[in-house]
C-alpha cells in the first residue's frame, strides 16, 4: 500500500506484491484502458437532474464508469484509490463554444499574426486545450478555427491520448457569406488575399453554401457552424442582423443533417436568430436580441440557446480599454444594452440552454465564470450545472456517454471543495480532473491562460 499526498489530496495506490515487480508500464493509452480506480466521494452529484448522493464510491475500469456504490468501498487488489472524501464530486464540465486557435487577446494577436506559422498556432491551440481541461472542462465544441485540419489533428491527438485536452467536437471553419462575420474584413489587400486563398468556408447562394458545408465535413468537421448574422468581433460596420438568406441557411442545415452532423448558428440580431431557427438549426450561439416571438420559435423547434455571456463581458471590457477596432467596439456597446435582458427572458420562459463561453474571444481557462454570469440573470445554480453537463451532452447527441456519472459512461469526473449549488463560484477552483479514467489533475489553483 503506497500513500502520497499531492497538494492536499490523498492518493493511495493499493498494489499486490506481484504487481510491484511487473514489466515496464505499457504506453499511456493502454495503461488508461486497463487501469482500475476507486474514487471515494464525500458528496456526489452523479446525475445533475437528481439530488446529490452522500458518501459514495465510483469504480472506474478502462476509462469508463463501471459502478457507483453507496459508502466507501475498499478497493480490490491492484486498483488505485483516489480519496475525495472531503470533496464534492460531479461530472466533467462541457463547454459548447470555444476557439482554441484564438488567444482571447484580439489586438495583440492581430499585431503578431504576421509572425505566426501554422505550427506555432497549433502548439498554442494545444496549450489552451490543456489549460482548459485542467479547469474541469472535459469536453468542448470548437466552433471555428482558421486551420480546420489543425483543429482536426488536435482533436484526434487528444482522443488517442498523445496530447492532454478536452474531448473536442470541431466545426472546422465557420461558414459565412462574403463580407460576413467569417470573412477577412478590414485587412489590406495582399493580407486579405492570402487569408482567402484557402477560404472554403465563404459562400453565396444556396448551392454554394451546400458546397461550403461539405468542404467543412471533408476537412474533418464533427459539427457545422455558420454565421447567420453579423458579428460583434468582425471588423466591419455591417450591423448584427441576418446576413444570410433563408435559402442559404436551409441549405447549410439540411446538408449538415444529411451527413449526420448538427448545425449551429452564430446569431445576434432577431432576424438572424429567427431565420436560423426556422431553417432548423440545433442551437443558436449568443442570442443577443430575443423577444417573445423568438422564444416561441425556440420552443417550437426544440433548439438550444448557447448564451456565451463570458464573451459579451470580455468584448465590452476590451472595447472600453481600446483593445478592439472601432467597428467592433460600436457593435459591442449596442449589444451591451440588450443582451442581459434577452437572456434573462429566455431563461425565465424555459428556453433550452446549453453552456458555452466563446473562450478565445475572452481569455481561455476561465470558462467557469459563465456560471456566475448565468445565475446573475436569474438561472438557479442547479440548472446552470445541468446546462454544462446533461443538457450540453444532449445537444451533442452524446447523452449516453457524458454529462453523468453512471455505469457505462465515460469516466469524466471532477471535484471541488464544497457544494457548487450553494456557490457556483466554487467551479472556478476545480482541484481534481479525471478524463476517460486518467487522472489529469490532483490539486492546484485556477489561473488565467495564457498569463498576460
Ligand atoms: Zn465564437
Amino acid at each position: 500500500m503506497k500513500t502520497g499526498t499531492i497538494l492536499g489530496v490523498v492518493l493511495t495506490v493499493a498494489m499486490p506484491a506481484a504487481a510491484q515487480t511487473a514489466a515496464p508500464a505499457p504506453a499511456p493509452a493502454q495503461a488508461t484502458a486497463e487501469k482500475v480506480t476507486y474514487i471515494h466521494a464525500g458528496r456526489l452529484l452523479a446525475d445533475p437532474t437528481k439530488a446529490p448522493r452522500g458518501n459514495s464510491t465510483i469504480v472506474v475500469r478502462g476509462g469508463k464508469v463501471a459502478e457507483v456504490r453507496d459508502g466507501f468501498v475498499t478497493p480490490e487488489g491492484g486498483a488505485a484509490l483516489v480519496d475525495l472524501k472531503d470533496r464534492y464530486v460531479l461530472p466533467g464540465l462541457i463547454d459548447m463554444h470555444v476557439h482554441f486557435y484564438s488567444s482571447g487577446y484580439p489586438l495583440k494577436s492581430r499585431l503578431e499574426a504576421s509572425g505566426v506559422d501554422k505550427e506555432d498556432a497549433f502548439v498554442a491551440a494545444a496549450g489552451r486545450a490543456k489549460a482548459t481541461l485542467l479547469t474541469g472542462f472535459t469536453t468542448v465544441r470548437d466552433l471555428g478555427a482558421p486551420e480546420p485540419r489543425g483543429i482536426r489533428a488536435l482533436r484526434d491527438a487528444i482522443a488517442r491520448g498523445d496530447l492532454e485536452g478536452p474531448t473536442i467536437v470541431n466545426a472546422g471553419r465557420m461558414i459565412s457569406v462574403t463580407a460576413g462575420h467569417g470573412d477577412a474584413n478590414g485587412l489590406k489587400e495582399d493580407y486579405a488575399h492570402a487569408e482567402r486563398m484557402e477560404a472554403t468556408h465563404l459562400c453565396n447562394g444556396a448551392d454554394d453554401c451546400r458546397r461550403a458545408t461539405r468542404e467543412q465535413i471533408f476537412t474533418g468537421a464533427d459539427v457545422i457552424k455558420f454565421a447567420a448574422s453579423g458579428g460583434v468581433g468582425s471588423n466591419i460596420a455591417g450591423g448584427l442582423e441576418a446576413q444570410m438568406t433563408p435559402e442559404e441557411m436551409k441549405a447549410i442545415v439540411d446538408t449538415a443533417h444529411s451527413f449526420g452532423r448538427k448545425a449551429t448558428a452564430h446569431a445576434h440580431g432577431k432576424s438572424g436568430i429567427d431565420m436560423a431557427l426556422r431553417a432548423g438549426v440545433d442551437s443558436i450561439e449568443h442570442g443577443s436580441y430575443i423577444d417573445d416571438e423568438t422564444i416561441r420559435l425556440f420552443k417550437e423547434k426544440g433548439a438550444y440557446l448557447v448564451p456565451t455571456m463570458h464573451a459579451f463581458e470580455s468584448v465590452i471590457r476590451q472595447s472600453r480599454a481600446g483593445e478592439r477596432p472601432a467597428a467592433s467596439a460600436a457593435k459591442a456597446e449596442e449589444v451591451a444594452k440588450v443582451v442581459k435582458d434577452s437572456h434573462r427572458r429566455a431563461f425565465a420562459q424555459g428556453v433550452k440552454v446549453a453552456f458555452g463561453t466563446d473562450s478565445g474571444v475572452g481569455p481561455h481557462a476561465t470558462n467557469a465564470l459563465e456560471f456566475g454570469y448565468m445565475t446573475a440573470v436569474g438561472m438557479p445554480a442547479a440548472q446552470a450545472i445541468r446546462t454544462a453537463t446533461v443538457d450540453a451532452a444532449a445537444l451533442l447527441g452524446r447523452e449516453n456517454r457524458i454529462g453523468r456519472i453512471a455505469p457505462g459512461m465515460d469516466a469524466d469526473i471532477i471535484a471541488v471543495a464544497g457544494d457548487p449549488m450553494a456557490d457556483v463560484a466554487r467551479l472556478n477552483a476545480v482541484d481534481f480532473v479525471m478524463q476517460r479514467g486518467a487522472v489529469r489533475k490532483m490539486a492546484g489553483k485556477v489561473a488565467l491562460f495564457p498569463a498576460e
